[in-house]
């Protein structure tokens, strides 16, 4: 750590953030300020739970007229992203709400990217956003992304099969409102695999070759609390205190990976998502042992305390014994969480030559801790499907 404080660094946290339990059916007067006329972003399942009327009535109760938006999928499609521009557009809204996880909140950004640009995502993607959004708020429904703090957003070109990802500070959600009580709903499924993302954001941004210190204090504390509250928030989902630690852990990973950026879990990982739509925390869940062992001796000390962050027993051993100790908790808290096998998703292993050639070219791998090429790739993708 000490060499770390002789690094010059920028930390970014524009973002009003609002936590607490119960905070989402004030949200009509948190949002007051921003407009008339809301588009609120989410998909069809968040519709159907009870929070999300609490949110509607909260609004409507300061004279707002909310228009719904409800076609968000999973890994969200660029062609839905030009439907919700042309209805933003069509209704004369005025501001964004997005309601659910990272795939509502990285639709609305895109909307409110295309929308005060009047460029496609492709564009924005390369060529970057001259203008600002309409005021963009957030309200997470899962642990996981953290989008409601970061500058990206993640929308897949569905023709191309492949996840763009618009980095850009504009696309920091004015304000994030983050209930816990509103992730009670997350059924174990979903909880594991989102969870398991937050957990590779803490420990990417940590291990990262541009983290800064104080970066590293945010994502060791997450880590801490994400492997402290994970298994109960799967196993125990109606625990609040619980699904709010993991609200905490999800949101430090955020603000400490837009800070930093991360490495090659999510290379591995959005290029799989991008061509065989898997659950994007489920991808980073798999690949997360694997890179972190390739990684841990290019800084054997900063993987011995993330296995201390985790609670594991590391007297009397050295780093790089700690480091794979590490290793073997995340194996082992994958299996516990129920996170499925590689090889049991519909991904097949003559693609891995393909899938490793697109790593090389994802924006994490520069950054990823240690250097890494398309061979070491290939192998990664190999032991995974493996599972050993
Ligand atoms: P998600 O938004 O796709 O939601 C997963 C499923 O859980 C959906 O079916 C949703 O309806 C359901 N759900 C969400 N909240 C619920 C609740 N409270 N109760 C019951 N069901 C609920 O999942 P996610 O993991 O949050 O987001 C994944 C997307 O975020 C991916 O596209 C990924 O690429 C992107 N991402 C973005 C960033 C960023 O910084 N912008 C970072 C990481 C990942």
């Amino acid at each position: 750590m000490m060499k770390n404080f002789n690094k010059s660094f920028t930390f970014f946290m524009p973002t009003r953030v609002e936590f607490g339990t119960g905070r989402i059916a004030n949200i009509g007067e948190e949002v007051a300020d921003f407009g008339k006329k809301p588009m609120v972003v989410f998909d069809k399942i968040i519709r159907t739970l009870p929070f999300f009327g609490k949110v509607i009535k909260s609004l409507k109760s300061i004279g707002l007229t909310p228009i719904v938006f409800d076609q968000v999928v999973p890994n969200p499609r660029d062609n839905d992203v030009y439907d919700g521009v042309e209805l933003y557009r069509e209704e004369k809204c005025d501001f964004l709400v997005a309601v659910g996880g990272g795939s509502s909140i990285d639709t609305a950004k895109a909307i409110g990217a295309v929308v005060s640009n009047n460029m496609t995502i492709s564009e924005l993607e390369s060529k970057g956003l001259n203008n600002s959004l309409p005021p963009l708020v957030a309200v997470p429904t899962t642990s996981g992304t953290g989008s409601e703090v970061t500058l990206y957003s993640v929308i897949t070109d569905v023709k191309n099969h492949n996840k763009m990802i618009l980095a850009d500070r504009k696309l920091i959600p004015i304000l994030s409102i983050l209930d816990p009580e509103i992730t009670l709903s997350l059924p174990p499924g979903p909880t594991a695999g989102t969870g398991m993302d937050a957990l590779t954001h803490a420990i990417e941004s940590y291990t990262c070759n541009i983290s800064t210190p104080l970066t590293d204090g945010i994502a060791l504390y997450a880590i801490e609390l994400i492997a402290k509250y994970l298994k109960k928030a799967v196993s125990e989902g109606s625990n609040l205190e619980v699904r709010a630690g993991m609200m905490l852990g999800s949101l430090m990973a955020g603000i400490a990976f837009n800070n930093t950026d991360l490495g090659s879990v999510h290379s591995m990982g959005e290029v799989m998502g991008g061509i065989f739509d898997t659950p994007h925390g489920v991808s980073m869940a798999i690949f997360l042992p694997y890179v972190l062992d390739y990684n841990k001796d290019v800084a054997p000390k900063k993987h011995a305390l993330i296995a201390r962050a985790f609670g594991v027993d590391t007297y009397n051993l050295s780093d790089i014994e700690a480091a794979t100790e590490g290793v073997k908790f995340i194996k082992e808290l994958n299996r516990v969480i129920n996170i499925p096998s590689l090889s049991s998703l519909n991904v097949t292993p003559d693609s891995f030559d393909m899938m490793a050639d697109l790593c090389m070219k994802h924006v994490c791998t520069p950054i990823n801790a240690k250097p890494i090429n398309k061979e070491t790739y290939k192998e990664l993708y190999r032991e995974a499907y493996k599972g050993k």
